[in-house]
């Protein structure tokens, strides 16, 4: 496995390292344990962009050759994209945005104008805020069912697509669970949405930069309706997301944001929009952020989707075998399941979330997240806190709120540095004791 590793991550990433300072003036190696937050860039990114920076212009509007290489990097991505998640050519479109966030309020505000207020849209208790908020409002919002250990139940899905007989327009699951790194089985999700007459949205934020993702073709049951995700969790910077479905739904809608780019024509007060994907792109697009995400997607091919998974998971399996042995941790997530990206959600007795990623990043180097990681309800449930015990938190602004730590991998991340993470937590239980 270690051979794999030479071959995955190195050279490949930037930021891993880096000298950072420990309390006591030495000086120490940083390692990045928090990928699902956002990754560091592909050196192959840094190189293309600082190629392409020179030539960069407005698009699709200047006659010059800067703007003619810049429409043509920009408009070519698009394919790139949906190549790389197996979208229908002809019929998908591929609208960038900022990041994930803004590509579920697009979907949501897109949908709900189609739809009568009563429509339903099912969500589930292991999302991230941003595929849950942007749905409150438009539509009357449920939640798919999660069993103790945070795994999704098929059979509430189906019995809540019963229940609403026909009503639900649109099921909003992510690919992988940002707190548990649990990768639902999106295709069966489909094809049981399918059968009830609903679409699926699937929030790839976690997915698209660790497993091989399909969207498969149009006609089948499994098909993918709607897929986002954002660059900066995928080895290119911030700034760039993107919103993948059917060119017919966005047609039929306004846009979110109006302005510049959205229109053909607009005159004595009447205006002929574009068609999308130009129509919910307004304003001078960020052509630097598409061809950085560009160039992160031909690197990803290049190692190979199903390499990095085995790589990841191969890691995965090694960091939670060393963690289990260590006196003091507790797991909120099912370490043993085969469909889980490398996240893990954990605790040590008698220490504090906040105490631990302190502890990690003075005196070892190593950053983790700490907390409820944007998934409020789904940490809750994890960590068993009560409606009353959550009451307390509300009503109690200066108290600390509860939380778990979160190390989360990416394809650079070497067993060197699980070992010195389990070295680290092996000393800081020691000093429990
Ligand atoms: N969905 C999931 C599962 C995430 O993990 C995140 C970010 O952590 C998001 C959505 C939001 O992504 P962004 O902040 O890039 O919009």
């Amino acid at each position: 496995m270690r051979s794999i590793n030479n071959n995955i991550g190195n050279n490949i990433v930037v930021g891993e390292k880096v000298e950072v300072p420990i309390v006591n003036g030495e000086y120490v190696h940083s390692i990045d344990f928090d990928n699902a937050a956002t990754t560091p860039p592909f050196c192959s990114v840094l190189n293309d962009i600082n190629n392409f920076a020179p030539w960069y212009s407005s698009i699709h509007r200047g006659a010059g050759y800067k703007s003619e290489l810049s429409s043509k990097v920009y408009d070519n991505a698009r394919y790139l994209v949906q190549d790389f998640v197996h979208a229908d050519k002809d019929k998908d479109v591929v609208i960038f945005t900022k990041n994930t966030t803004e590509s579920i309020n697009l979907l949501s505000y897109v949908l709900s104008q189609q739809t009568e207020h009563q429509n339903v849209v099912l969500s589930s208790w292991m999302e991230h805020a941003s595929n849950d908020l942007p749905w409150r409002g438009k539509f009357l919002l449920d939640y798919i069912e999660i069993d103790s250990l945070g795994r999704l139940s098929l059979n509430d899905l189906e019995n809540k697509l019963i229940k609403y007989k026909g009503s639900v327009k649109l099921v909003t699951i992510t690919g992988t669970a940002n707190v548990t790194g649990y990768i639902n089985p999106i295709h069966e999700i489909a094809s049981i949405t399918h059968k009830y007459g609903a679409k699926i949205m699937v929030d790839g934020a976690q997915m698209v930069p660790h497993i091989p993702v399909d969207m498969m073709p149009f006609n089948t049951p499994e098909h993918i309706d709607f897929l986002v995700f954002s660059a900066h969790k995928m080895y290119a910077p911030f700034g760039i997301g993107v919103l993948i479905g059917p060119k017919t739904v966005f047609k039929k809608s306004e846009a979110l944001i109006l302005g510049g780019g959205t229109f053909r024509l607009y005159t004595h007060g009447k205006i002929q929009w574009s068609d999308p994907p130009l129509k919910d792109e307004a304003g001078t697009p960020n052509v630097m952020g598409v061809a950085a995400l560009s160039s992160a997607i031909q690197t990803l091919i290049s190692i190979g989707m199903n390499e990095i998974f085995s790589y990841e998971k191969a890691l995965y399996d090694y960091m939670v075998e060393k963690m289990s042995h260590i006196p003091g941790i507790c797991f909120y997530s099912d370490t043993s399941k085969e469909d889980t990206v490398s996240i893990v959600p954990f605790n040590m007795v008698n220490i504090s979330h906040q105490l631990m990623a302190t502890i990690l990043a003075n005196e070892s180097g190593i950053a983790v997240r700490n907390g409820f990681f944007c998934a409020h309800p789904y940490c809750e449930r994890l960590l068993g806190l009560s409606e009353s015990d959550m009451e307390y938190y509300f009503n109690h602004k200066n108290v600390k709120l509860p939380g778990m730590v979160r190390v989360s991998l990416g394809l650079y991340n070497t067993y060197e540095e699980i070992d010195k993470f389990i070295k680290t937590l092996l000393l800081i239980s020691q000093n429990q004791e």
